[in-house]
């Protein structure tokens, strides 16, 4: 899924929670911003395994995108990753356990939004300058939703 899907999705859920006086809005906002983190990975992956441009974010996303050169989702991605961050969340969730459901929020509904293969969907193609975008219709359609949640729990 793309950064905004990654990002919508948590701080969504933040919201809704916000309202029910479980979490405060900064920790929606935060939920967000870790599902959008958790590909930071990517951009590991590219320093370390790409022959030209290791440290453009550019060449990373196209690669993640369109090219896909070499495999960019590290451990983090997969189960031996999220074994050590629940065992880093239960822990945490000692000291604030409000800080603790807002970072599994973001990392547990980032690895839930990368499941879905969608490699048949019928996807929008568009290349801004030299960025790549193919983003799947489905997802387009996910995320004016969520918008459109966003905007009526922030109204
Ligand atoms: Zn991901």
């Amino acid at each position: 899924m793309y950064p905004q899907t990654h990002f919508l999705f948590p701080f969504f859920i933040g919201l809704v929670l916000s309202k029910l006086n479980v979490l405060s809005w900064e920790l929606a906002l935060l939920a967000g911003i870790i599902g959008v983190l958790v590909d930071l990975d990517h951009y590991v992956e590219h320093i370390l395994h790409a022959k030209m441009n290791q440290f453009s974010l550019r060449a990373t996303w196209n690669n993640s995108i369109k090219l896909h050169r070499f495999y960019q989702r590290s451990f983090i991605h997969f189960e031996k990753g999220a074994l050590l961050v629940t065992g880093v969340l239960v822990a945490l969730a000692f000291f604030s356990w409000q800080v603790s459901l807002a970072l599994a929020f973001g990392y547990y509904s980032h690895l839930l939004l990368d499941y879905p293969s969608m490699k048949k969907e019928r996807r929008i193609h568009l290349r801004i300058g030299h960025l790549y975008i193919r983003e799947p219709y489905m997802e387009i359609a996910l995320d004016v939703l969520l918008m459109v949640g966003v905007l009526l729990l922030v109204l």
